[in-house]
């Protein structure tokens, strides 16, 4: 593990929320994405080296209409940087814990990811991640 890539915020009103971290952070979101496999609009704040991610559900399905299902708004995951993902997730496996992901998929802000199943962490929702590799 290299050091904590984001902590990822489930929020249910994120132009609402951009506004609050805006003015919190003392800087705009330099990037707002969708991820339609995931059900999600996400905005990255970058605050000095730490970095934000909000994310909002697009259709009631998303894991983050479900998370507001049963929680509070607030923090949803921390994401961990790796320079092997696949790695991480065979020693992950290995050592018995469930992957929701076993293969990297595509995330936001350029990255790949594979989240832990939180039913083997305690409930703490974690994600790997890790820069996606150059097209060659
Ligand atoms: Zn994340």
């Amino acid at each position: 593990m290299n050091k904590i890539e984001h902590i990822g915020i489930a929020v249910k009103d994120i132009e609402a929320s951009n506004k609050i971290f805006t003015d919190v952070l003392g800087v705009a979101p330099y990037k707002s994405e969708a991820v339609e496999s995931e059900g999600v609009i996400t905005s990255f704040f970058q605050a000095g080296p730490n970095k934000i991610e909000l994310l909002q559900a697009t259709n009631e399905n998303s894991a983050i209409a479900k998370f507001l299902e049963k929680n509070k708004e607030g923090i949803h995951h921390i994401a961990f940087d790796v320079s092997d993902i696949q790695t991480e997730i065979d020693r992950l496996i290995g050592l018995g814990y469930k992957m929701i992901h076993e293969k990297p998929k595509d995330g936001a802000d350029g990255k790949i990811i594979a989240f832990l199943h939180p039913k083997d962490s305690n409930g703490v929702l974690i994600e790997l991640c890790q820069d996606k590799p150059k097209e060659a």
